[in-house]
């Protein structure tokens, strides 16, 4: 048997589970492109990925990549803040995945914050289908993101449990800090 999935694996098994052929995804944060890559695959040429960073470069070695595979044909990249994505995309998305932190390898200046990440789950939360889900991989281990993790707890953790189902995926015993999941799922059955 395996071991317990680490954060990125963890994110990445949900998102097979709940995002399916022919699906509106968004990849809040894009970086090298890998997290799109997987979306785009998962959605197929009948769905469609948004994809949004902050850092244009990422997103031409992003978009080159994404070109290689023929995969780019199902995915538009915008080079702007997801705290924005209401600008750009209309109601009925089925999934928006966040990879917080710095991109590795590149600018550790440029990280997500708690302010703008908060806004982005407000915002988007506002476009999800039923049956929607928001996926969230935060890290802790650099400045800004114990506060980022402690603001996004606080906003799902107000969640009323009849209209979303809030999952927090973390190691409990473990001295450094591993990469944990939020997952917020807009429920089907809003009874249950
Ligand atoms: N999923 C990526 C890694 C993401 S790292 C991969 O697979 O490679 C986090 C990314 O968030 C960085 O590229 C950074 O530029 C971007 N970012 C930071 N603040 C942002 C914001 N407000 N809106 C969109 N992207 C942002």
């Amino acid at each position: 048997m395996a071991d317990l999935k680490q954060g990125v694996e963890f994110s990445h098994s949900l998102l097979e589970e709940h995002i399916c052929k022919g699906t509106k995804v968004v990849d809040a944060t894009v970086g090298n492109g890998y997290d799109t890559e997987f979306l785009a695959q998962l959605v197929t040429k009948t769905g469609f990925v948004w994809g949004f960073d902050v850092q244009p470069e990422a997103l031409q070695e992003a978009e080159k990549r994404l070109d290689e595979v023929d995969l780019i044909g199902q995915v538009k990249l915008i080079a702007d803040g997801h705290q924005n994505l209401g600008q750009y995309i209309d109601k009925g998305i089925d999934g928006i995945l966040f990879n917080l932190g710095y991109l590795p390898g590149s600018d550790k200046e440029i990280i997500t914050t708690a302010e703008t990440t908060l806004k982005a789950v407000q915002n988007g939360i506002e476009l999800l289908k039923d049956g929607g889900i928001i996926i969230l991989v935060m890290y802790l281990g650099h400045q800004g993101g114990q506060l980022e993790q402690k603001r996004l707890l606080e906003y799902a953790r107000s969640l009323d449990a009849k209209e979303y189902n809030v999952l927090h995926y973390r190691f409990v015993n473990q001295d450094k800090d591993p990469p944990q999941v939020l997952a917020i799922k807009n429920r089907r059955n809003k009874n249950g």
